[in-house]
């Protein structure tokens, strides 16, 4: 694509967060004329990207289309990790606990079955013997074992992805906020309080800020905490070389899930969304401060039955943020086919391994190509409610 004068760039991605800089980075590694667009700075800690790390999975249980875009992302931090010198992927293997026909064990082996890989059931006893950090183990449980599983660097992968896209030609705003993505005939035109831009289209990847700036898709920001664990005195058992990743479904709807002590942090032990310290919020009025009764006390109850191991009482405590859609899977696409608008979110709390698949999908998908692997089922017109005009977004 080449710019004409009266536009400021072929594509701009608004929202520099998990996705949106790996859009930025995939368009730029096309040749795409792109900017990028920052509220606040790159790798910043108000979004939905930051604690270090995040699980990365390939046999993913949520939908089995995330398995080849799983596949496409972990390709990409490899070319990420090459280019930038950085690790953004520690492969340590994950292993899953729970109920054999429950969705963690159930659903890791399907999709492991479904697309050939490596993960395979464990015996409790093997469990027992590798992972004696796991306590209260329901002896009706199974094991999984999945060694493409592993661990990703949120922060370190967004600023590796922009400084790409440096690199390859992209012009990043930072510390920009876009108050309006307005559509106009034969393109597009974004306001900040500064300046505007005017470009043919635009992908926005505002995270918990989405709905804001692209009305009607209906999207739940929530208040999700984020806390690490350490033994009362040191224990390399529960460094990250012996306790792995994990997800161990626990009863009722409830699992825990996190990985060994790495990168100076403690054991990060994290509960399923059904918890009362998840919260429905608004990102720009989120209460970031801590509180015992609200983030800790009941996941401390379920560490300490689970990990008697460690002090139940954090080291650490922060609040971030998910964005849940209504079925739970991402919005990846262009809301009522507009040739101007792209949309990637809804991340629902499972989306950062599959960031650079997602951008790469959003790139394509701007240049007109078909995406790496199938995307239908992430398309936004799936929950999109209402079909207003889109003339005037804010
Ligand atoms: C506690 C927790 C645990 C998680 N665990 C995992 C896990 O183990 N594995 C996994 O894969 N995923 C996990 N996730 C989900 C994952 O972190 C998210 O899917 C991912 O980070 C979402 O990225 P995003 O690009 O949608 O949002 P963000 O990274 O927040 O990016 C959105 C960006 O848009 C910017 N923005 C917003 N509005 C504007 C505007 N008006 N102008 C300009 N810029 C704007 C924001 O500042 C932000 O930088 C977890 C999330 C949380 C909170």
């Amino acid at each position: 694509m080449s710019t004409t004068p009266s536009f400021d760039a072929d594509v701009a991605v608004v929202g520099l967060g998990a996705w949106g800089s790996s859009t930025l980075w995939r368009l730029a590694a096309r040749g795409v004329d792109v900017i990028g667009i920052e509220r606040f700075g790159i790798g910043h800690e108000l979004g939905s990207t930051h604690g270090a790390t995040r699980l990365f999975r390939v046999a993913c249980l949520e939908h089995p289309a995330l398995v080849p875009l799983a596949q496409r992302s972990r390709d990409l931090w490899r070319e990420l990790e090459a280019s930038s010198g950085r690790t953004l992927l520690d492969q340590v293997g994950a292993v899953m606990l729970g109920p054999k026909d429950g969705s963690v064990v159930a659903g890791t082996l399907e999709a492991a079955a479904t697309h050939g890989l490596a993960a395979h059931e464990m015996s409790l006893a093997e469990v027992a013997e590798r992972f004696p950090q796991f306590a209260d183990v329901d002896p009706t449980h199974v094991g999984v074992w999945d060694p493409d599983a592993g661990v990703a660097r949120p922060e370190e992968g967004v600023r590796a992805a922009v400084a790409a896209a440096r690199t390859l030609g992209a012009r990043v705003h930072a510390d920009t906020r876009v108050l309006e993505v307005e559509l106009v005939p034969g393109g597009v035109v974004l306001h900040s309080s500064a300046r505007s831009w005017r470009v043919r289209q635009v992908v926005v990847t505002a995270g918990a800020w989405l709905s804001k700036l692209v009305p009607n898709l209906p999207l739940q920001p929530r208040r999700t905490p984020m806390l690490w664990f350490r033994p009362p005195t040191p224990d390399p058992s529960f460094d990250i070389a012996n306790l792995p990743a994990f997800i161990r479904e626990l009863d009722g709807d409830m699992a825990v899930w996190g990985h060994g002590a790495m990168l100076g942090h403690g054991v990060k032990i994290g509960m399923q969304d059904v918890g009362r310290n998840f919260t429905d919020c608004d990102p720009d009025t989120v209460d970031r401060a801590i509180s015992w009764e609200r983030d800790v006390a009941e996941i401390s109850a379920l560490v300490a039955r689970t990990f008697p191991g460690v002090d139940p009482q954090p080291e650490s405590v922060i609040a971030c943020l998910t964005t849940n859609s209504p079925d739970h899977q991402f919005l990846v696409g262009r809301p009522g086919g507009d040739s101007r608008l792209l949309v990637g979110g809804g991340c629902s709390g499972h989306g950062f391994k599959h960031a650079t698949g997602v951008g790469d999908a959003l790139a394509r998908m701007a240049v007109g190509e078909e995406p790496h692997s199938d995307m239908s089922f992430a398309d936004p017109d799936r929950v999109h409610v209402d079909r207003p005009s889109l003339l005037v977004l804010r």
